[in-house]
């Protein structure tokens, strides 16, 4: 991993917003956040095709204002032929960079038809596309939900990168050892591409919890004690938030960390400051 003071990748995820309003609101975010630079935005995609015209105007909104922007893309249970037309759609827009998902099953809709998995998701890109797209893929530094252990867990993450992934981004976590240990482990099974771990910034405790509960991420005990003594103080939780995702983030950059990337629920504030907090602003001067 590269030492610190090399500069750090930057990227921020964005949702489609689902007003006029709110496609406005993010105009105004990535102006905020144009001034760390970052390397790239990203938008996600609701599995099962809830978002496919959302996320791809999104990123044509992105596009237009000469942002680098990678749509996220998960396999649900779209056939071949969808993911060929959206690949096509994203390859005339010039976008040359996918994270390609599995996609989370949306309620109502049985596992039973989403069978396929993100390694046959960045099969395709490859079958369709060669080498145009940059693909990047989830890693699970906690064990993904339905991982039986971390072995089997690393495994699949190594055969979606067999499958062609060029690296990877973590799911958040606010224990640095478990993407230490993913990190390691990964060396040690010879799976060399960069991961980068995802960072949650926390501006609320019940938002926070449950967003943790349903993707598998913990939240440890000791943070869990902070953030509910914050009940009646939003501004505190918010200092209190800022402070602590900093020093998760210098810790990770520190160690090595190849980049950052953020999940700013198309929020800048808490994001901003604390790559202010990390000397990241202007870092490419
Ligand atoms: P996979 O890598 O296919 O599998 C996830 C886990 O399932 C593996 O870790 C492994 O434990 C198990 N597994 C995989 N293959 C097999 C197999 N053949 N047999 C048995 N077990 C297997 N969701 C969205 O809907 N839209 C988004 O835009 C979105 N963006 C995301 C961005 C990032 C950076 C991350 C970390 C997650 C995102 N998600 C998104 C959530 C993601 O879709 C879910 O976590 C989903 O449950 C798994 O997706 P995956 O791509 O990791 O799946």
């Amino acid at each position: 991993m590269p030492e610190r003071g090399q500069r750090p990748r930057l990227s921020f995820e964005f949702f489609p917003p689902r007003s006029e309003q709110g496609a406005a609101s993010l105009a105004r975010v990535t102006q905020k956040l144009d001034e760390l630079q970052p390397d790239f935005y990203s938008c996600t995609y609701g599995a099962g095709g809830s978002t496919r015209d959302g996320t791809k105007e999104t990123v044509a909104q992105l596009r237009a204002g000469g942002h680098v922007t990678a749509p996220h893309l998960s396999i649900g249970a779209d056939s071949e032929e969808t993911t060929f037309a959206m690949l096509e759609d994203y390859r005339s827009m010039g976008v040359d960079r996918i994270v390609a998902l599995r996609g989370d099953v949306p309620s109502g809709i049985g596992r039973a038809r989403f069978r396929a998995n993100a390694e046959a998701l960045v099969g395709r890109i490859r079958k369709h596309s060669g080498d145009h797209f940059h693909i990047e893929v989830a890693a699970y530094p906690e064990v993904h939900p339905d991982g039986k252990s971390p072995a089997s867990d690393l495994e699949f993450f190594q055969r979606k990168v067999d499958a062609g992934a060029n690296s990877a981004i973590t799911q958040y976590f606010y224990n640095p050892h478990a993407y230490y240990d993913f990190v390691d482990r990964c060396e040690a099974a010879g799976v060399d591409i960069p991961v980068y771990p995802g960072i949650m910034p926390i501006t609320s405790y019940e938002g926070l919890i449950r967003f943790s509960d349903n993707c598998g991420a913990d939240v440890p005990r000791w943070l869990r004690k902070h953030l509910e003594a914050f009940a009646d103080d939003d501004d505190g939780l918010r200092r209190f938030g800022i402070e602590t995702v900093s020093r998760l983030c210098d810790d990770l950059l520190s160690a090595g960390a190849p980049g950052l990337h953020f999940y700013t629920l198309n929020r800048w504030g808490a994001s901003r400051t604390i790559c202010q907090n990390l000397g990241l602003a202007n870092r490419g001067e």
